[in-house]
């Protein structure tokens, strides 16, 4: 059966890592809307130019631009499997849509992890975070003293830091988290398939947590629609 996860938190909570990872463990899609916008910007497509604007400064993009971009990219074959999203849902609107979608595009269980991390190290990681100016991948952080890699691990491409990731950005940042994306909590709370993972732990246990709680989730998942399932066909039949 399909798989679809939502990983959620604030920027700098390793949403992106953790999706990028669990996603090519499991062979499902990884859609992060950032990567699409800032891709978009570099190829200067019209309706990213017109985001680049609001993303600079730390705002969210309109709902009706970005319900459009993931549905187009969720209504493909290659999501039939499963997905995981970074950077989406990021209001309650947007929360609607992925609602819909997963009904049209797989119909599979839907996994909401919520990564928690505590605003100042939310602020430290984004500051030192590097970016490939080539690929887009997060660079690693060097595990050797304070010094960082040069190039892109992955590509040799130049690392820079992110037009967003600068404190007064960041801050700006974590201030529109607070007031769109985590009323999102509120609507998703009640969920057989909620999860909430401690983000402020090392990389590999943040994995292992995650791998953990989805498992989990998808398991109680699949159990409340096979009991709706139950429930509908006595209703059917009464
Ligand atoms: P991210 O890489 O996820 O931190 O996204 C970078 C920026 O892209 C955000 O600060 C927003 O300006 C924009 N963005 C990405 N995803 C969304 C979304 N789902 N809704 C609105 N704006 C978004």
């Amino acid at each position: 059966m399909a798989l679809n996860v939502i990983m959620m938190g604030p920027p700098g909570a390793g949403k992106g890592t953790q999706a990028g990872r669990f996603a090519r463990e499991r062979g499902l899609l990884k859609i992060s809307t950032g990567d699409i916008l800032r891709e978009g910007i570099k190829a200067r497509l019209p309706v990213a130019m017109r985001a680049k604007e609001l993303m600079d400064r730390g705002e969210l993009v309109d709902d009706a631009t970005m319900i459009a971009i993931v549905r187009e990219r969720l209504m493909r074959p290659d999501a039939r499997r499963g997905f995981v999203l970074d950077g989406f849902p990021r209001t309650v609107p947007q929360a609607e849509a992925v609602d819909t979608i997963v009904a049209e595009c797989n119909n599979g269980p839907l996994i909401i992890v919520d990564m928690r991390v505590p605003d100042h190290e939310l602020v430290r990681r984004l500051a030192s975070r590097l970016i490939c100016a080539r690929c887009g991948t997060n660079a690693e952080p060097s595990t050797e003293g304070p010094s960082t890699p040069a190039v892109c691990a992955k590509c040799g491409g130049e690392l820079v830091q992110r037009a967003d990731d600068n404190e007064d950005v960041v801050r700006e940042r974590l201030k529109v988290y607070e007031r769109a994306t985590k009323p999102l909590v509120d609507f998703y709370r009640e969920r057989p398939t909620f999860r909430i993972v401690n983000g402020a732990q090392s990389k590999e246990r943040v994995a292992h947590e995650l791998d953990t709680v989805i498992d989990d989730a998808a398991a109680a998942g699949a159990g409340a629609r096979a009991s709706a399932a139950v429930s509908s066909q006595k209703a059917a039949r009464a």
